[in-house]
């Protein structure tokens, strides 16, 4: 049999890296003799291969049956200031269709061993394509929960009316046929939606599901960062796609022959600290990495400063640099730091999952970005939901009403979630009272549920397959 050859497309940025290369890794390990070829900007390529400096355990090296394939999108040493993901997406776009082309085309003539299908990341659907001009089957690797894919594809088939004329009204709320939770509110859904200002995504989700819906089109399946047991019903709410849970598709915390980390590693020993710490005592802070979004404003920063001083725990707390995509904001000097360092520790990076598998964590205050929930629940951590755009909402409320492994922070009316807020909540999840009790029991559930997807022989290994055999399918018969 003809061993199956994947050239895998990611936009290079943590969040869609992360879980990309995972898959890549679980591919060739699932499927004895697969090769995957992992086209990625020479940038982010060069990041990931520095990224390591710190622990000095290897680099974006090619692994058994994984390759890289860097190529140029215009930004080879970085971004100018100000460069928006809006301005990445078209220059990704606009160089990326010719080297996609050109891999096509050499494994097809020059190396005599076609591609057996591309997969691509979410908003780059053009790749499917480029995949079709050479004859090759292509799928989405969507990075989000399905259920937010759902509430997407619903969205664009009749929603987006009734939610924009119910847009003021705050005691609004509805539900989607096939997902749970059943009642959501203009809060629990993604930001694109619900707050204007957002229109470049809405243009760019729009494109996406126009494309996979369009006549000819070569994407036959959606491949899902989640687990059958997590999304039952989402995975199957919209029957015109094929969604396939391959997850959860999480970084190993032991060192691997390559890395993801497009941020350099803290210098500071913070896992030396936490293993200092009694089990389950420390509170772990991050907002993730993507650009502004992950970097707080001051006022903000000042009262989770509060909340953390207040609540008097040991704590972890990422606070992201302001500059390292090209931000535009002015940097504001953390108040208090001398204060919070006697308490707990700030790292500008740090290694996620080395952090969340340390059993002196205890909590997880996160911005909900969807590989930090798994993470988390994977790993087993409470979380304190402090959701800020995009589908983060959606998470929270998947966290604290679905899976009931976390509760969720109240923004004040300015937006801004105040210290008493953040301490309400830490005791909510820390304080040992029934609800702690109850979410801890939930989130073991979780981690088992996860521990089994990703076992030998679990959902994630299962689908994988199904879905190489879809693809082999495919080409064999074509
Ligand atoms: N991450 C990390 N170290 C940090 C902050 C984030 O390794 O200090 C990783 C985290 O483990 C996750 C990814 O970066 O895999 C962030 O993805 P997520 O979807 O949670 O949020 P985004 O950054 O896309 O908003």
């Amino acid at each position: 049999m003809v061993q199956p050859r994947f050239l895998i497309l990611a936009f290079p940025i943590q969040g869609v890296i992360n879980p990309t290369l995972s898959f890549a890794s679980r591919l060739v390990r699932v499927i004895a003799g697969a090769q995957v070829t992992f086209v990625i900007t020479v940038h982010a390529h060069r990041l990931m291969t520095k990224s390591r400096g710190a622990k000095g355990t290897g680099s974006a090296t090619p692994n058994d049956g994984l390759s890289f394939a860097p190529f140029s999108d215009g930004y080879d040493d970085g971004f100018p200031e100000g460069t928006g993901i809006h301005g990445r997406l078209v220059e990704f776009r606009r160089r990326g269709w010719q080297a996609l082309a050109d891999i096509l085309e050499s494994g097809l003539n020059k190396e005599g061993r076609p591609y057996t299908c591309l997969v691509y990341t979410m908003l780059l659907s053009w790749a499917a394509d480029v995949a079709a001009e050479h004859n090759v089957p292509a799928a989405l690797f969507w990075v989000q929960p399905a259920t937010v894919f759902d509430i997407y594809y619903y969205y664009y088939h009749g929603y987006r009316e009734i939610i924009r004329d119910n847009s003021k009204t705050s005691s609004f709320s509805l539900s989607f046929p096939g997902i749970k939770p059943l009642a959501m509110s203009l809060g629990d859904l993604p930001s694109f939606m619900a707050d204007s200002g957002d229109s470049y995504f809405v243009t760019q989700f729009q494109e996406m599901y126009e494309d996979l819906e369009k006549e000819g089109n070569n994407t036959k399946i959606i491949l899902v960062n989640t687990f059958d047991e997590l999304e039952p019903e989402a995975l199957r709410a919209v029957s015109k796609f094929n969604l396939i849970g391959i997850g959860p598709l999480i970084q190993s915390p032991t060192p691997t022959s390559f890395q993801s980390d497009l941020f350099q590693q803290s210098s500071q020993d913070y896992i030396g600290w936490l293993n200092t710490k009694p089990k389950t005592a420390v509170i772990y802070v991050s907002f993730g990495s993507f650009g502004s979004v992950s970097v707080l404003s001051k006022h903000q920063i000042d009262e989770i400063a509060k909340g953390l001083l207040e609540f008097g725990r040991p704590f972890l707390w990422v606070i992201r640099e302001k500059s390292d995509q090209g931000d535009e904001e002015e940097d504001d000097e953390l108040s208090c730091r001398e204060e919070l360092e006697k308490l707990g520790m700030i790292v500008p990076w740090c290694s996620q999952m080395d952090v969340l598998s340390n059993e002196s964590v205890g909590c997880f205050v996160t911005h909900c970005g969807w590989n930090s929930t798994l993470e988390s629940l994977a790993s087993g951590v409470p979380m304190v939901a402090f959701p800020k755009w995009s589908d983060q909402r959606t998470n929270a409320k998947l966290i604290e009403e679905e899976w009931k492994t976390g509760v969720r922070v109240k923004p004040h009316e300015d937006g801004i979630v105040r210290s008493e807020e953040i301490r309400r909540c830490l005791e909510l999840v820390l304080g040992g009272k029934e609800n702690a009790v109850e979410i801890v029991r939930n989130v073991k559930k979780w981690q088992n549920l996860a521990k089994e997807a990703i076992r030998e022989g679990g959902s994630s290994e299962k689908n994988i397959m199904s879905f190489v055999n879809r693809v082999m399918d495919m080409v064999t018969n074509d």
